[in-house]
């Protein structure tokens, strides 16, 4: 018999992922991570390597998957526009072969399932700040859809296993989420920026810099994430977790240079298609339902940051951006 809950943690050698793993791991869960290494690294788990609670599994979750489990967090999933438009067959694959088999797996286990939903389901949004109750505007046919429309799929999926399987499912529109162990180079904002100014190259701003997103935290989310998993079954979302306070592309990049003490100039890119003009969570349901509400400012949050990308550069690990 075992004692523990055993967690389920696909993506989790990922930048959420390893946040997750590692809180799991410290309230005393055993924690499966998996996956297949598209955009994760061992770096960000290889301090968990060696726990007893934790264990490594090299897997594609567009291939059914049968271990045993009581609770299954689908992180799944490359995020950044970068990563998911470098295959993006294989993107929509893993978000919705990935959750069919996830939610199979849930079905057989009678597991709790959480998925990483994100707020571009609203796509380029209409209205502002976006409600969970707002469909969204989404092109379903362009650069950005793979992840977009299969993050749609994906909760639709999540649903109808709720509804016809009776399923316990948990979704989570994740807004812009930032900090240590994002991927140096898959064109993020906030690390692109930390990068370019700790190198003192030329801070890259798509188009004008007046569009807007608003920045989490990773703490406050895996907070969120968890608080969420642990709600009573009614509550399945979808749930916006992110942090409501919005800044322009321009205010960030300056605070970046500020904080990092940096010579970079700010240059102007072109603004790529699709890209979102605002964004910006209503998170009433979240600290309603959940408790929950972001804590951590974003002058904080970069200064918790930086130091991570200055021992990557540092190492010699980092040495461009792209
Ligand atoms: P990440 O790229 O750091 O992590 C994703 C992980 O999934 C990586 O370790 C990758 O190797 C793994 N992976 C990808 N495809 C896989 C597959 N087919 N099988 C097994 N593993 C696979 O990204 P992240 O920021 O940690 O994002 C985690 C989840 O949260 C994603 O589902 C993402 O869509 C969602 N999300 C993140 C943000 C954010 O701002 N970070 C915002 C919205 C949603
Ligand atoms: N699945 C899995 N692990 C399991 C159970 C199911 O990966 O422990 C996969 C299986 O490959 C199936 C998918 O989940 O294709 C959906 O399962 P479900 O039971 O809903 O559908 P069915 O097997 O009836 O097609
Ligand atoms: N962005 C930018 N310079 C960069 C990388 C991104 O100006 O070097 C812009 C991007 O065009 C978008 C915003 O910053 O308007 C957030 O981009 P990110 O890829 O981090 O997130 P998403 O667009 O998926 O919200």
């Amino acid at each position: 018999m075992h004692l523990e809950r055993r967690v389920l943690i696909t993506g989790g050698a990922g930048f959420l992922g390893s946040h997750l793993a590692e809180r799991l791991l410290g309230e005393g869960c055993q924690v499966l991570c998996v996956d297949n290494f598209f955009t994760g690294t061992r770096r960000n788990i290889e301090h968990l390597i060696g726990h007893s609670g934790f264990e490594l599994l090299r897997h594609d979750i567009a291939h059914p998957l049968y271990v045993e489990v009581d609770e299954i967090y689908n992180l799944a999933c490359p995020a950044s526009p970068v990563h998911y438009q470098r295959d993006p067959v294989q993107t929509t694959k893993t978000s919705v072969l990935g959750a069919i088999n996830m939610l199979g797996l849930a079905k057989r286990l009678n597991a709790r399932i959480l998925q990483a939903s994100t707020s571009e389901v609203y796509g380029d949004p209409h209205v502002h700040p976006q409600a969970e109750d707002y469909w969204g505007n989404v092109n379903p046919i362009g650069p950005r859809s793979c992840y977009d429309e299969g993050k749609r799929c994906a909760e639709t999926l999540f649903f109808d296993y709720w509804r016809q399987h009776e399923l316990q499912v948990k979704v989570a529109r994740i807004f812009n989420t930032y900090g240590p162990r994002t991927h140096p180079n898959d064109g993020r904002v906030v690390s692109s920026f930390i990068v370019q100014a700790l190198l003192n190259r030329d801070i890259t701003v798509h188009g004008s810099g007046e569009q807007t997103r608003s920045f989490c935290y990773v703490d406050d989310m895996i907070d969120g994430l968890i608080k969420l998993m642990e709600s009573p079954a009614e509550v399945t979302g979808p749930i916006n977790l992110g942090n409501p306070a919005e800044f322009t592309i321009l205010e960030l990049a300056r605070l970046v240079i500020e904080l990092v003490g940096s010579r970079s100039r700010i240059v102007h890119r072109p603004l790529p298609e699709d890209d979102p003009r605002q964004r910006r969570p209503q998170v009433d349901r979240a600290r309603e339902q959940l408790g929950w509400q972001a804590t951590v400012p974003l002058r904080e949050g970069v200064k918790r940051t930086i130091p991570y990308f200055e021992s990557l550069v540092s190492q010699g690990l980092v040495q461009r951006v792209i």
